[in-house]
């Protein structure tokens, strides 16, 4: 089990524009240690108003790996109280971070074969086990698809293209929403039991992971369940 911490002190050393929504923000913590989870896992990030010291906290998923001196999030911004608060953020300011939480875990050892299903900013978590994977050398076998609305949506495109020629990994985008004159050639439309079985004709093997929307975690465990899998193979994490 992860040691928890609470409150640490942390400051966000880059941000990157990554799509015209998401925003990934780097922290690292003020003391220099490193904090403990394992891929899959979330924490609370907190910003306290200097003025008011009123507290204002939301969850995050880590992308980045345990061994990393950061902590990685991509963060939608839907112009709410925390988010908003992001758009105006700076290199250098100060957040609380507590955590780690969440039994959404995976373990390199116990699960060598999987399919991980992410919908949006649910790459996250599947970014933190992927960099795990290439950190440990640990040979997991991924399937991964990944569902975004418009091709410009996509997280970490060229992290994920190397990943693919560094580990046994295979990357299946789909975009949700394509546009005349969008330049995508590639797969469309929403996953479905028929895309599983195309992509990854093996699911039968893999332990199945699930992060993303609500909507999105409920449509991928019926095209699992219309597909025979049982609930005990299928791991999700969900949030909106
Ligand atoms: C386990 C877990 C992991 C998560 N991981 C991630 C992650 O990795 N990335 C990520 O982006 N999110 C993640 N979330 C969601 C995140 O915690 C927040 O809910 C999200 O960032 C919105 O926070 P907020 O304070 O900006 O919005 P809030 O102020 O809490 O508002 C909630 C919703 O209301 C809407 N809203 C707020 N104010 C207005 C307004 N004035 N007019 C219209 N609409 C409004 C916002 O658009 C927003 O959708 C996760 C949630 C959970 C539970």
């Amino acid at each position: 089990m992860p040691a928890n911490f609470a409150d640490k002190s942390c400051v966000i050393t880059d941000m990157i524009k990554e799509t015209p929504d998401v925003t990934l923000f780097r922290f690292e913590p003020e003391d220099k240690t490193r904090m403990d989870f394992e891929p899959g896992m979330f924490v609370m990030v907190a910003y306290v108003d200097p003025a008011t010291k009123e507290k204002t906290a939301r969850a995050f998923s880590i992308a980045s790996a345990p061994s990393q001196d950061f902590l990685e999030f991509y963060i939608s911004m839907v112009h709410g109280k925390l988010t908003s608060r992001l758009e105006n953020a700076k290199v250098g300011e100060r957040y609380y971070i507590t955590g780690p939480y969440g039994q959404f875990k995976f373990s390199p050892d116990a699960d060598r074969k999987v399919l991980f299903l992410a919908g949006g900013t649910g790459l996250a978590p599947f970014m933190s086990m992927l960099r795990e994977i290439k950190l440990l050398s640990s040979g997991n076998d991924v399937s991964m698809l990944y569902s975004v609305k418009y091709p410009n949506e996509v997280i970490r495109k060229s992290e994920l293209a190397e990943l693919g020629s560094q580990i046994n990994l295979k990357t299946h985008i789909t975009v949700t929403r394509p546009q005349p004159g969008d330049g995508w050639t590639g797969q469309t439309g929403h996953i479905d039991s028929e895309m599983i079985k195309r992509y990854a004709p093996d699911f039968a093997e893999r332990m199945t992971y699930i992060c993303g929307p609500l909507n999105f975690a409920q449509a991928m465990k019926d095209a699992l369940m219309a597909l025979g899998v049982p609930s005990e193979r299928i791991k999700s994490d969900v949030w909106g």
